[in-house]
């Protein structure tokens, strides 16, 4: 399996890398990200053993089925090793990985469709990005000691995927990550999970400044290429395809457990940001999982709904990005959704170059309404969308919590605010629930009136020691740290 960038030409196929040839990597160089050159067909044969790798066998055993069709310059036994060592009860919580939770056998109102959450969040950060992030780091510490290498992880992080990115990483043989955050702006709790860890190779570094500023300060280094060089820098974005491809296998899990036979369908309802999540959706329906509709959800932050309402794509600058009480959606620039596109406009690398290089660069949108193939978005990749607001994340946390007893975070009920208007009869709907609601407690004590009940394993974290150092909002300081722990 070779990997093509979303901006080639069709024609050009020199720029094609193998899976671990992109695992480090971010961008393409011709700023395009890396899609496989096709998707692996799941038939039904294939689809109904895997059904019982999942039930009989593991989730980890399912993941490693998933991965093989990806993946072809890691020998099988090594890659089985690394699903084994990743998705485990003790990493995650319960065998399952990702169970479900029927919340109705057919939803109030919507001609009987059954009613599902999906867990993500099960995972050492409470929020689903552990369930690719802990892959990743697996897969770089695997891959850096058969090159004999070392990399240095630079991010920006307003929360979850920083901590998501350090609990992956700590401890691990050939990896640092130098993680700068907002200083005073992130939750005590996060604050209380990133600062807690006491691993060497683990930066926390509290930036004198906003996101926008520690955002700045990664790229600013990046651009520095012989900085980048000598210290191997290195990110764990949401554009990393090893993260993207780890996603897929949730959609299957998710599927097994709502579904008896392989004739039925279901819908998937996803809280968007990235794109990174849903985008895995489609992977999986490509593949042949049989998914009906994929409902993306967005908070205030509409660039995506705006999308799939309008065919407008319109970038957001920061000062137009508004923060929401759902924050890991706050995003106005959703860095996966070029791969899409990709595939809607039937991997014309070169026409996807130019919407998302040219135009988007000089006018900040591309308008696809008039392409034709627009409409596919919705008819053949089963794309729609809907937008969920603060009050929306109220009413639905209080309802939830009334009549099922189930206490939903707020990314989670965005999605469900959603899913519930795109109810279709007889086919099941499963929500993605994306984070525990611990970590945006303020949130559920102003629409339960009662503090979110917090896992025992974070019991006091906010009053352990903490190992963070301070810094001004300065690229020039961030390097002297750098090099220094580089040493
Ligand atoms: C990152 C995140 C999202 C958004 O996922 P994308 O892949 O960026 O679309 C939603 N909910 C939570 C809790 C997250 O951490």
């Amino acid at each position: 399996m070779k990997y093509l960038s979303t901006r080639a030409t069709r024609t050009d196929t020199s720029g094609r890398k193998r899976f671990c040839e992109i695992l480090l990597e971010g961008l393409a160089p011709d700023g395009g990200l890396y899609l496989p050159e096709h998707y692996p067909q799941v038939d039904a044969a294939l689809l109904a053993r895997w059904r019982t790798v999942y039930r009989e066998q593991s989730y980890a055993a399912l993941a490693f089925e998933v991965l093989s069709l990806y993946i072809d310059d890691i020998p099988a036994t090594d890659l089985k090793a690394i699903c084994d060592k990743t998705y485990t009860k003790a990493v995650f919580g319960t065998e399952k990985i990702v169970p479900l939770t029927m919340l109705e056998d057919a939803a109030a109102g919507s001609g009987a469709a059954p009613l599902y959450l999906e867990a993500l969040s099960n995972g050492p950060t409470l929020a689903f990005k552990d369930m690719a992030m802990q892959l990743l780091g697996n897969l770089f510490e695997y891959e850096l000691a058969r090159r004999g290498e070392q990399l240095n992880i630079l991010g920006a992080t307003s929360g979850d995927t920083g901590s998501a990115a350090e609990y992956a990483m700590r401890g691990k043989k050939g990896v640092r990550v130098f993680m700068t955050s907002p200083a005073g702006r992130m939750s005590p709790f996060q604050q209380a999970q990133m600062f807690s860890l006491m691993d060497e190779n683990i930066h926390n570094i509290a930036v004198d400044g906003v996101f926008d500023d520690c955002q700045d300060m990664v790229k600013a280094v990046s651009n520095d290429l012989d900085f980048k060089r000598k210290y191997r820098i290195g990110t764990v974005n949401s554009i990393n395809w090893a993260r993207l491809l780890a996603q897929v296998v949730y959609y299957f899990a998710g599927y097994f457990q709502s579904t008896k036979a392989n004739s039925e369908r279901v819908c998937f309802a996803v809280p968007s940001g990235n794109f990174g999540n849903v985008c895995a959706g489609h992977v999986a329906r490509m593949m042949g999982l049989p998914i009906d509709k994929l409902v993306v959800a967005t908070n205030e932050n509409d660039v995506l709904d705006e999308f799939f309402r309008t065919g407008i794509y319109r970038v957001r600058g920061s000062a137009d990005t508004f923060e929401t009480s759902s924050p890991s959606m706050d995003i106005s620039k959703a860095s996966n959704f070029e791969r899409f596109v990709f595939d809607l406009l039937e991997r014309d690398g070169a026409l996807v170059k130019s919407l998302f290089g040219a135009a988007l660069g000089d006018n900040g949108r591309f308008d696809l309404n008039a392409d034709p193939r627009f409409g596919q978005a919705a008819q053949r990749f089963g794309f729609v969308s809907g937008k969920s607001t603060h009050a929306d994340r109220l009413r639905t946390i209080r309802q939830t919590w009334e009549r099922f007893g189930v206490m939903i975070d707020t990314h989670t009920a965005d999605a469900l605010k959603v899913a519930c208007e795109q109810l279709h009869a007889g086919v099941p709907m499963i929500v993605l629930e994306t984070a525990l609601p611990i970590k945006f407690a303020a949130t559920i004590v102003e629409a339960l009136g009662r503090e979110p009940d917090r896992p025992a394993k974070f019991e006091g974290i906010e009053a352990l020691p903490k190992r963070v150092i301070a810094m001004a909002a300065d690229v020039t300081a961030v390097k002297a740290y750098i090099a220094l722990n580089c040493a």
